[in-house]
């Protein structure tokens, strides 16, 4: 098991020949993560979640204190509110996963999004770190400029959106051009495009990170020119973040313990090889041949 300590020694992750491939962290809430480049995703739900009225901005201001105090100098990416059908919050005004969800919310409630962008802001001022900041479920770049701008009143210089949902994904230019970086979020982006609940386990097979179109959409934002994660469960399958760093995904975010096993994929390999595996496993047309072929070649290479 992946312990405290043996967390200390991940160290940056790099290919075999010493291409630079983010690894960072997915955390919910001010979890210990000695060791890590960084952390790629805070999920912000945890502050309001059960309970009746949102916390306010003090209360805020102290909980990002202390998710950012032991990342000073590293990079740490807090995402704002993402409450929607599977993390209800009534006074949020969520509904269907069709619905109000992610940064819609502040469609209706514009002070959540006012009060958490400021407190954020507080918490860095008062423990130097400088976090970048990004929106869950941006749709459009209306919606990214409207983020991205809102970000900057707080004085919160680095905004990103994440790419969870088909459009964004073909017009990932677009919202780039409005932002300073994208995030994929791979669990909602196959949800998404598969018109399948990421809650029905009847329906892993249409949910694989593996299926074609969704290699697809993830390859299509990867050439974007600004700096874009994966930060979906996808990120954590060692074969699938070679994939990704051939397709120029420059950052990979998972819960910790999946790191090492990802870190170790990657030194194992070089970016050329990387390339080819992706270039390979886009052109299989079932997620059982694209896994198989990406199998087959990495241990060719590796
Ligand atoms: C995702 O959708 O892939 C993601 C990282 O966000 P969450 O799982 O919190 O919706
Ligand atoms: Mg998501």
């Amino acid at each position: 098991p992946v312990t405290a300590r043996t967390l200390l020694d991940i160290g940056p992750g790099r290919t075999a020949d010493g291409h630079r491939v983010e690894l960072l962290a997915n955390i919910g809430g001010p979890d210990p993560v000695p060791g890590v480049e960084g952390v790629g995703l805070v999920r912000t739900e945890f502050l309001f979640l059960g309970r009746s009225r949102p916390p306010t901005v003090r209360e805020q201001q102290a909980a990002y204190r202390e998710v950012l105090a032991p990342l000073v100098g590293r990079k740490v990416v807090v995402r704002t509110l993402d409450a929607g059908s599977d993390k209800p919050i009534p006074y949020a005004a969520t509904g269907s996963a069709l619905g109000i969800r992610g940064f819609r919310i502040a469609r209706a409630r514009p002070d959540l999004l006012r009060d958490q962008l400021e407190a954020l802001a507080r918490a860095a001022a008062d423990t130097g770190a400088t976090p970048w900041v990004m929106a869950p479920m941006i749709t459009t770049a209306t919606e990214a400029a409207a983020f991205a701008t809102a970000a900057r009143e707080h004085g919160l210089s680095t905004a990103g959106a994440m790419i969870e949902v088909p459009a964004a994904a073909l017009r990932a230019g677009d919202i780039a051009a409005e932002v300073d970086f994208l995030s994929i979020g791979s669990n909602d982006l196959a949800q998404y495009t598969f018109a399948a609940d990421r809650q029905l386990t009847d329906l892993a097979d249409l949910l694989d990170p593996w299926q074609p179109a969704l290699l697809d959409l993830i390859a299509h934002v990867a050439t974007i020119p600004k700096p874009v994660s994966v930060c979906g469960e996808a990120a954590a399958d060692p074969l699938l973040a070679l994939v990704f760093a051939g397709m120029g995904i420059g950052a990979l975010s998972m819960a910790p313990v999946s790191l090492p096993a990802v870190r170790t994929a990657l030194a194992a390999h070089t970016l050329p090889q990387c390339r080819e595996l992706a270039a390979a496993v886009r052109r299989a047309t079932t997620p059982a041949e694209a896994r198989a072929t990406a199998r087959r070649l990495a241990e060719e290479a590796g």
